[in-house]
């Protein structure tokens, strides 16, 4: 791909999520809101009923006051036999400031007796524009809910989260290994191949 660098600002705090998301998408400069001064305190309620809202609020919210394009994502565990959840509420499961073992102990509850354990980790991307125009991706992984956590690498669900291809569960996967089966990594390899439209469209609103 051969096109003018541009600078986005990722709608995070995370150094850990920004390193992730920079390796996916070398063709293009990201920054996180705190090397922003007006983004410094700004707390963006995720508020909306799914993952694409929220994903795109985050992501208008940080380019209108910045003034500069803008990605953000949304993400969370899906359990069919649970109707979706925990879904949007995965980080608060268990709670507001659950741990990620917290939640991981509700799930194991709620699963009891459960014999469906199909589950799917959903990632929605959404790009902004300075003016606020929207492109979307997603990114899904099937998996099954285990019995009981397995491994001690990655973070949230991954010990719960078998991947049948691999035959193993997430948290027994190193990252190159996740980053190149996760619904993030599917959700950011969409943005990054449809980069050229995006950047165009970026450089028609300036011209505008
Ligand atoms: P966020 O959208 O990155 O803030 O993630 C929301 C929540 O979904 C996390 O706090 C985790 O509980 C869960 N989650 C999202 N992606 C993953 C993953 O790759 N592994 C494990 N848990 C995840």
């Amino acid at each position: 791909m051969n096109m003018k660098r541009v600078r986005f600002i990722l709608a995070t705090r995370n150094k850990g999520k920004l390193i992730e998301f920079q390796k996916l998408l070398p063709e293009i400069d990201l920054i996180c809101m705190d090397d922003i001064e007006e983004l410094k305190g700004l707390r963006i309620e995720e508020d909306g009923k799914t993952f694409l809202e929220n994903a795109i609020k985050k992501a208008k919210t940080v380019a209108n006051i910045s003034r500069s394009p803008s990605i953000a994502d949304d993400s969370g565990l899906v359990v069919y036999a649970l109707g979706g959840r925990p879904g949007i509420y995965s980080s608060r499961f268990a709670g507001e400031d659950a741990t990620d073992l917290e939640n991981n102990l509700k799930l194991l509850k709620e699963m009891e007796g459960i014999k469906d354990r199909r589950a799917s980790f959903i990632c929605v991307i959404a790009v902004s524009s300075p003016k606020g125009k929207i492109f979307t991706y997603e990114g899904r992984c099937e998996g099954i809910i285990t019995e009981k956590m397995i491994g001690d690498k990655g973070f949230g669900y991954d010990p719960l989260f078998y991947y049948p291809p691999l035959r193993k569960t997430f948290a027994q996967m190193d990252t190159e290994e996740k980053n190149k089966v996760s619904h993030r990594a599917i959700a950011i390899r969409k943005l990054r191949d449809d980069l050229p439209n995006i950047i165009k469209a970026l450089e028609d609103e300036a011209c505008r």
